[in-house]
């Protein structure tokens, strides 16, 4: 399947970010097969694998120390920076539990940046941090396609299977056209501009963001129409077009620091190329 893949789109791998569980196997081929994709695990996975590999009987250890265990590593998840990372796997070595600090070492401190959060790759994600979506579709599927059937019979189930599907999201497509939004804005404002333009998912962050803009504070001004905005997690580089923020990286859509710079700058709020063309009515 990978290889049909390559084949039809050579510069695919380019632009690829997969997600997958922890499956060694499938990671490795994926590994080898697009070197330089990068490779992230589904947070739910990881959580998961966690549970399940410490357990009293296999790490040698009592309930409370699995528990005190547990949350570190939990925590390490959802870790921001590699300084929130390091302090923790420091909380996780001075427990002194060394079946735990050892399995950890062997298998998730190398490649950490796969799988802590704020380190993972900003990648083109649509802010998925998990596969849910895939494995959901993957139910969606076997409630059709019997197991075990020939060849035949599968492409009917799976033609009666992607059918009802394109039925579904054409539903939901008209259902945005057809709804009549009961909020309505004052016309030529920002917000009636991107409600105009966005479907009602993408606007509904932007909203958001034109919200959170006045919260932006440190903006300090660079050369060349830069702006530098400091957050609690980094140092950002914002110009009124761009911004190299996880939002913005993960959603192609504009961000409350591109915003708070074109309010410093006095540049319109509203710039329809901000907004990936996936997220218009039109598209
Ligand atoms: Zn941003």
């Amino acid at each position: 399947m990978i290889r049909i893949f390559k084949k039809v789109n050579p510069n695919w791998e380019k632009t690829l970010n997969i997600m997958s569980d922890k499956v060694m196997s499938e990671r490795q081929i994926l590994g080898i097969e697009f070197p330089q994709a990068n490779l992230d695990l589904c947070l739910f996975h990881v959580l998961r694998t966690f549970r399940r590999e410490l357990t009293l009987e296999k790490m040698g250890i009592t309930s409370e120390e699995r528990r005190l265990c547990l949350e570190i590593l939990q925590k390490m998840t959802y870790a921001k920076t590699e300084e929130d990372y390091a302090n923790l796997y420091q909380s996780l070595k001075s427990t002194k539990i060394n079946s735990v600090i050892c399995y950890f070492e062997d298998n998730w401190h190398k490649i950490h940046n796969e799988w802590v959060e704020g380190l993972k790759s900003t990648n083109l994600t649509f802010l998925n941090r998990t596969n849910n979506r895939l494995e959901s579709l993957n139910q969606k599927i076997k409630q059709v396609c019997s197991r075990n059937t020939n060849l035949g019979q599968f492409f009917e189930d799976f033609l009666v299977f992607l059918q009802s599907t394109r039925v579904m999201q054409d539903h939901k497509a008209i259902n945005v056209f057809h709804k009549r939004p009961v909020i309505l804005y004052e016309p030529g404002s920002v917000e009636e501009s991107y409600k105009k333009l966005l479907i009602p998912y993408a606007f509904s962050f932007v909203l958001k963001e034109l919200e959170l803009a006045s919260e932006v504070r440190s903006l300090k001004k660079l050369p060349q129409n830069q702006y530098e905005v400091t957050t609690t997690y980094a140092k950002l580089k914002v110009t009124v077009l761009s911004c190299d923020c996880g939002f913005r990286s993960a959603m192609l859509l504009p961000c409350r620091h591109i915003f708070a710079v074109r309010k410093v700058e006095e540049v319109d709020l509203f710039n329809r190329t901000l907004c990936s063309p996936r997220w218009s009515l039109d598209y």
